[in-house]
């Protein structure tokens, strides 16, 4: 087969592949410069939709309802977009080999891809319990959740097990996101996680209790402090039983598990300096390599706020990552230059009714303010977090497009702070004086 080159390629067709995308337009990319070698069968989207209305009974979200950028409130780029605009979208395509040093990539199907620069944007892969060789993993109806493939799956299964009994594995976003998920359609959830208390890498143990007797009020059981360590399956070989590490047996019709996930970086192992198990890269999401760029979950990169060099698997990195390499490959043909990215973290999270937002660092001495009664009818309430007498990290429920944005300011201004008393009694109104 005879190579196809392209001036620029996009390895990846996710959510920071579609930002590049729109923002290879915005800087003028002529039409045939550009590829995106994906391999999903659609066009870039924003994933965190797959774990949250793509699976709500009502106001179900489809594509191509959510192609990026809706999820910034920006244009929505459908198929025919990329075309008009004369950029290959060429989906369905695994690569399977990438050579850096001739600037190739190899398909699954023995297709070659040249480049002159590469933008790696390929995301993560979950973590699989069969990775650890758990007994009866490979049973039929034990879901994972990363791509719209797997997400039709869950649909189906879904559908299929109304009323019936889902365990869900892990405690993380994904854990607690699909567990609500079930649950709005009619079905029996517990969830098993190992930890004291519900996403530990965030929430400090007061968040979580709130977060924890919300669920227990929605009917989702909680079994914490143990782990799943074998299934059983019945003979058509669907999942029957999860088997606990404490001994305790629980039927199960079907399991989700959402155990954490990994940076997709070995097609680049030996290639690339790695670091934090992502691609090392600088404030421009230039690699070790020339002309080779990583965005997204993959890249490790320089942040600034905290001195620090971090990896992010959020969507609002994975966006402003790939605008910000663009950006840098444009400036630097250009011989201009841009300012480095200087990120101010951002998480956010939607469960039932629940809405959180989170801003910078989670590090020090913590404050827990606000209505976090998990029985009462209104629930605004949050956590500051302070380190060396600044507030570095604040986290808010239910807050207010302004509440949200004082939050996210505080966070970056990073105020200082005498008294951990009286930041508590101020709460919410300490972030909207500053
Ligand atoms: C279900 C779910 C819900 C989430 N919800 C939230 C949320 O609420 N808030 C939040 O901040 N973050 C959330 N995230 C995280 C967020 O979606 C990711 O951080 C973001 O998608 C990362 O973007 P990316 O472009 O780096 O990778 P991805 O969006 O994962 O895209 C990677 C792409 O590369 C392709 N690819 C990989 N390897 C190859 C290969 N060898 N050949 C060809 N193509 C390849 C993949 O198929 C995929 O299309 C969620 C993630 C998931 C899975």
């Amino acid at each position: 087969m005879a190579d196809k080159a392209f001036k620029y390629v996009i390895l990846g067709g996710g959510v920071s592949s579609g930002y590049a995308a729109r923002e290879f337009f915005k800087q003028g990319v002529k039409p045939g410069e550009l590829a995106i070698i994906s391999k999903e069968a659609v066009a870039p989207y924003e994933r965190p939709a797959l774990s949250k209305a793509y699976l709500f009974p009502q106001g179900t979200a489809r594509l191509p309802g959510f192609h990026v950028c809706v999820g910034s409130g920006g244009e929505r780029l459908l198929p025919e977009w990329y075309s008009e605009k004369g950029i290959s979208l060429i989906l369905s395509t695994e690569i399977v080999k990438a050579d850096l040093a001739s600037k190739t990539l190899i398909s699954a199907d023995g297709e070659s891809f040249k480049y002159q620069a590469l933008i790696i944007a390929t995301g993560s892969s979950v973590v699989r319990l069969t990775d650890f060789g758990v007994q009866g993993a490979e049973a039929k109806n034990i879901f994972y959740l990363r791509e719209i493939i797997d997400a039709d799956e869950l649909v189906e299964a879904i559908k299929a097990k109304k009323n019936k009994k889902a365990i869900v594995v892990g405690g993380g976003y994904i854990g607690l996101e699909l567990s609500a998920a079930l649950r709005i359609n009619d079905i029996d959830v517990t969830m098993v996680y190992p930890e004291p208390w519900c996403m530990p890498r965030l929430f400090t143990s007061g968040l979580a209790a709130f977060y924890e007797g919300y669920y227990a009020k929605k009917g989702i059981q909680i079994i914490k402090g143990t782990v799943a360590v074998g299934f059983s399956a019945n003979e058509d070989g669907e999942v029957k039983e999860v088997k606990l590490k404490d001994g305790r047996v629980l039927e199960a019709d079907i399991v989700v598990v959402g155990v954490g996930g990994r940076p997709l970086t070995t097609l680049f192992k030996g290639q690339v300096v790695e670091e934090k198990g992502g691609i090392k890269t600088d404030g421009f999401f230039r690699t070790s390599v020339p002309d080779v760029y990583a965005v997204g979950d993959v890249a490790t990169f320089p942040m600034k706020l905290f001195n620090d060099i971090r990896r992010v698997e959020h969507v609002d990195h994975a966006r402003k990552s790939a605008e910000q390499a663009v950006k840098a490959i444009f400036a630097s043909e250009q011989k201009t230059s841009i300012d480095e990215y200087d990120y101010l973290p951002y998480f956010y999270s939607r469960a039932f009714d629940l809405s959180w937002q989170f801003y910078g660092d989670n590090v020090g001495d913590t404050v827990l303010f606000g209505e976090h009664d998990p029985t009462s009818p209104t629930h605004k309430f949050g956590t500051y977090w302070i380190k060396d007498g600044k507030l570095v990290g604040a986290f808010l429920e239910s807050g207010t497009p302004e509440e949200n944005n004082a939050i996210a300011n505080l966070a970056r201004v990073q105020p200082s702070v005498d008294s951990l008393d009286q930041l508590a009694t101020e709460g919410l109104s300490f972030a909207l004086k500053v």
